[in-house]
């Protein structure tokens, strides 16, 4: 599942990206890169981790022709069902590489953050299938708005610590992980996004661009050519990295990514950090990140936990720089509203992150005669009794 990184100098994606943090950790997560770097070839990892994608996730995921919704847009829509993973998202592709890398390093404690929980509930699966002891730091607001998911975590045998910093969601989660790290060197930081210190997002890209190498194979199976354009949402950006990695070189595929707007597009009522945030290093990397004037993270606001997150992966920085990917905000409304358009005229019931991405896909090619794949990140079962 190779693919050509856009990696400048190790660890940066243009001038975005790199390690900031304290010397010790420093030294940890190059280790890391060394592990990463040895194992990502090696066939017996490799086929440990395909085994483990096939029997225990369900891959290759489906490509699913919309055909309602198609005829509803006027373009012809693939969803990528990520949502039909065990434990529901994409975040099971992750979790199971770097747990492998783990495994490699001796680990016997994985610790975690998370948002939604999905990548909290597919970090304790892992850790339950391995045999390993799990801490998941979470949100007090994040644990208390996606309840299903903490109990989720516990029934795995995984132990839930909430953070009550700040506005208690994915930022003070990151923060009380990184911590606790800092403190407890031996842990095995299993960070969910393709955000954090190099090597996090080279090594999350990786393990999720399974995406698109099946995307890639599956559309020229079925339709005999690339699509015209994937669309995918984006919160750290892992998701959407996974599922353009295999397109980057292709210019003739369209490549874009539905950010959350929030309420409205205003520091504080958003999660657009693409669209709104500054150059400045956040949690370990040098990306962009929602500021203040004084340069101070300022809490973004998304009715998607997931995508509630005021930091992004420093590719996807890089990406927006060079145009090879727009970036588009879609607004908490939008998003409902796809929501109920996705579980009624299609059966499915997405995520409220991935319906960001459903949005995006109807307005931009609404009448276009196109060929799309919407990265159908998550299922939403979470998402029910709230929306
Ligand atoms: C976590 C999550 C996201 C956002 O995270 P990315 O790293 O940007 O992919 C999107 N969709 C679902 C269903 C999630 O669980």
């Amino acid at each position: 599942m190779e693919t050509t990184a856009i990696e400048t100098k190790v660890g940066y994606f243009g001038n975005y990206g790199g390690q900031f943090v304290p010397d010790h950790l420093a030294a940890k997560l190059n280790h890391l890169y060394e592990v990463f770097l040895t194992y990502k070839d090696e066939p017996e990892f490799k086929l440990e981790f395909t085994n483990l994608l096939k029997t225990f996730v369900g891959r290759p995921s489906p490509l699913y022709k919309a055909e309602n919704l198609s005829r509803i847009t006027g373009s012809t829509i693939y969803l990528k069902r990520e949502d039909l993973n065990h434990t529901g998202s994409h975040k099971i592709n992750n979790t199971l590489g770097q747990i492998l890398l783990a495994k490699r390093m001796g680990a016997t404690e994985i610790i975690a953050e998370t948002g939604a929980g999905q990548h909290g509930v597919a970090t304790a699966t892992v850790a339950a299938l391995m045999g390993m002891k799990c801490k998941v730091f979470m949100g007090k607001v994040d644990s208390e708005r996606q309840k299903m998911n903490v109990e989720r975590m516990i029934t795995l045998g995984a132990e839930v610590i909430t953070a009550n910093d700040g506005n208690a969601t994915l930022k003070d989660a990151v923060d009380a992980a990184l911590t606790y790290y800092v403190h407890n060197p031996q842990a095995f930081y299993l960070l969910g996004s393709a955000v954090g210190p190099h090597p996090y997002p080279t090594i999350v890209r990786y393990f999720q661009s399974v995406i698109s190498e099946e995307i890639k194979k599956q559309i020229i199976e079925i339709e005999g050519r690339l699509p015209d354009a994937v669309v995918a949402c984006i919160g750290g950006g892992s998701n959407a990295i996974g599922a353009f990695a295999h397109f980057i070189d292709l210019p003739e595929v369209a490549l874009y990514a539905a950010e959350a707007a929030g309420e409205k597009m205003e520091l504080g009522k958003t999660a657009a950090t693409l669209t709104l945030g500054k150059p400045m290093v956040f949690q370990g990397s040098y990306s962009l990140c929602l500021a203040d004037e004084q340069g101070n993270p300022i809490p973004s606001a998304s009715i998607a936990a997931g995508l509630d997150y005021p930091g992004i992966g420093p590719e996807h920085a890089h990406l927006r720089d060079t145009e090879r990917v727009q970036y588009h905000p879609v607004s908490d409304a939008e998003a409902i509203e796809a929501y109920k358009l996705l579980s009624q005229k299609e059966g499915i019931i997405p995520a409220i992150e991935s319906s960001h991405a459903v949005a995006l896909t109807t307005k931009l090619f609404k009448n276009k005669g196109a060929l799309v794949v919407i990265n159908l990140s998550g299922r939403g079962d979470k998402d029910v009794s709230r929306i």
